[in-house]
């Protein structure tokens, strides 16, 4: 049995606090480890390491830091088989998602190494009378992210890679759900020669956070997972004067034009609605075909799809997708598709009863197609994150928009067309942070940067791309003048540049 402790002061070190949480293994329901629950006291532990270790990070030439990181790269480059496992088996995703959860994270990576040139400031020769005027940008101190259980390689990535390439400390507090590959992470920065106490993970539940919350030494936190707690983070964040960015659930729509490419459509929509069993913040969950051809067109196609997907342990290469991360997931998602079929939907492909043969204790649940899904259903207004997706019927396009414009959550979205006037509009109008135009999934390369509006998203700046460096770095601004300059006098007005 696996026990995981925490990472401080570049060593694994056990829990002290007494509490544990399970990990499991969702493909056959075992319990695969125990993880620490940190206490308030292991938290400041890690605290008080990562600011010993900061200034003289924070002194290391940027060139310098960036060569760590392109070692960190090649060292999960030559562990990837590794790591995928680890994810496989404490997420559920199957190892070829896995490795694409890895990818995602490592390409934030390749975008930190270009500190040196991203941390550039400004600089204005002759900004008055003798006066040059510049900016530079300075790392913040010690800086947290606390991450979700749905990509435990790429969203600690996305935080650490470029708070640590911009001078700071980090303290990870990961899922307590699946803490494995965070903990390798870990390992491998050491090894890449980045000093002891800049990577920290501390692992544990809201005990952990809340000591974060109330750290006075952590300058700013970055969070990813639901947005009940987002809103809690962001709210008692902000209160105790932190930079703080929360990214939060979601409800994502795809807008099916009737001049779509069905075939495209169609392929689009298996993907980004049932990979990783939906538990992915830009899954699709409502697609909303535009006329009622297009809608019973789209509904004929779907099921025989639905109804023939490929479940399969996380080890199975073949499998669409495979459990999911809890039994308790499992639970919640079941009990949404019961509260659809009462609220009045067609529930056309029912999952539900799906069982793994030879896997019968594992967290699978079949894929769920909902239609006649109706804008007043907790349905539609929730996040189910499972294998579920539901189908709202938009008499025309300004219907269509007008639901992604009136929906809480504003994460991502889609529009399939072969209509580029429909398409430009969209993308012009609709009150959503990322959209794509015939791409399902549009999570933003990596030198740009990824967020949601509305309540998917909480604080001024996104993460990744140059967003992240704007986040991790404070800027100062110096106006100067030496002997030699204009002598003016005493000046008791606002001194302006004339
Ligand atoms: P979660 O909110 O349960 O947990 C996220 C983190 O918060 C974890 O580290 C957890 O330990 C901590 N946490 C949980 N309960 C807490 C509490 N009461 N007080 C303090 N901290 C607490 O989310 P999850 O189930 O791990 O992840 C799934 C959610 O994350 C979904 O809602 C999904 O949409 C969202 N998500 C959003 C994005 C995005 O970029 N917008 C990306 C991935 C996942």
């Amino acid at each position: 049995m696996i026990s995981y402790g925490h990472f401080i002061g570049g060593k694994n070190v056990a829990g002290k606090s007494g509490r544990t949480a399970e990990v499991f293994q969702p493909m056959d329901g075992t319990v695969r480890a125990h993880v620490a629950l940190a206490s308030k006291a292991e938290l400041t532990e890690a605290v008080a390491n990562a600011k010993a270790a900061q200034p003289d990070w924070a002194a290391t030439n940027p060139q310098r830091r960036a060569r760590v990181l392109m070692k960190f790269l090649d060292l999960i480059a030559r562990n990837n088989d590794e790591l995928a496992d680890i994810l496989a088996r404490e997420h559920g995703k199957t190892v070829a998602d896995a490795k694409g959860d890895i990818q995602r994270g490592v390409e934030v990576v390749e975008f930190a190494l270009g500190v040196p040139h991203l941390m550039k400031g400004e600089y204005t020769d002759g900004a008055g009378p003798g006066i040059d005027s510049y900016s530079m940008r300075q790392p913040l101190g010690v800086v947290a992210g606390i991450t979700p259980f749905n990509f435990p390689a790429m969203i600690p990535l996305w935080k650490l890679a470029p708070a640590i390439a911009c001078g700071n400390a980090f303290i990870l507090k990961p899922s307590e759900r699946d803490p494995g590959v965070p903990m390798r992470l870990a390992e491998l920065f050491i090894e890449a020669g980045g000093p002891p106490g800049i990577l920290n993970v501390v692992n544990g539940d809201k005990e952990a956070v809340d000591a974060i919350l109330d750290d006075p030494d952590i300058k700013a936190i970055g969070f990813v997972g639901s947005t009940p707690i987002a809103e809690y983070i962001y709210a008692r964040g902000c209160a105790t004067g932190k930079r703080v960015q929360c990214f939060g659930g979601a409800k994502n729509h795809m807008v099916i034009m009737p001049d779509a490419d069905m075939d495209q459509t169609v392929d689009a929509l298996m993907g980004a609605g049932y990979g990783s069993a939906g538990e992915r913040c830009m899954a699709i969950s409502v697609a909303v075909p535009v006329g009622k051809a297009t809608a019973d067109e789209l509904i004929k196609r779907l099921i025989p799809r639905v109804e023939a997907l490929k479940i399969g342990p996380s080890t199975d290469s073949g499998a669409d997708y495979g459990p999911m991360v809890t039994q308790a997931q499992v639970d919640k998602v079941k009990s949404y598709v019961d509260i659809g079929i009462k609220e009045g939907a067609k529930l056309v492909v029912d999952g539900r009863g799906f069982k793994m043969q030879g896997y019968e204790n594992g967290f699978y649940m079949g894929g769920c197609l909902f239609d006649g899904v109706t804008k007043d259903m907790r349905i539609y207004k929730e996040e189910i994150f499972g294998p579920v997706l539901a189908v709202v019927r938009a008499t025309n396009y300004s219907e269509a928009l007008g639901l992604c414009n009136d929906h809480e959550y504003g994460n991502g979205v889609a529009i399939f067309t072969r209509d580029g006037d429909a398409a430009r509009d969209f993308a012009s109008k609709v009150q959503v942070g990322m959209v794509g135009v015939n791409i399902p999934i549009p999570v933003p390369v990596s030198y740009y940067t990824f967020g949601g509006w509305k309540r998917s998203g909480f604080g001024d700046l996104n993460q990744h791309g140059p967003d992240s460096i704007r986040f991790y770095t404070k800027t100062k601004t110096i106006t100067s003048r030496w002997p030699s300059g204009v002598k003016d006098g005493a000046n008791f007005n606002i001194p302006t540049m004339g």
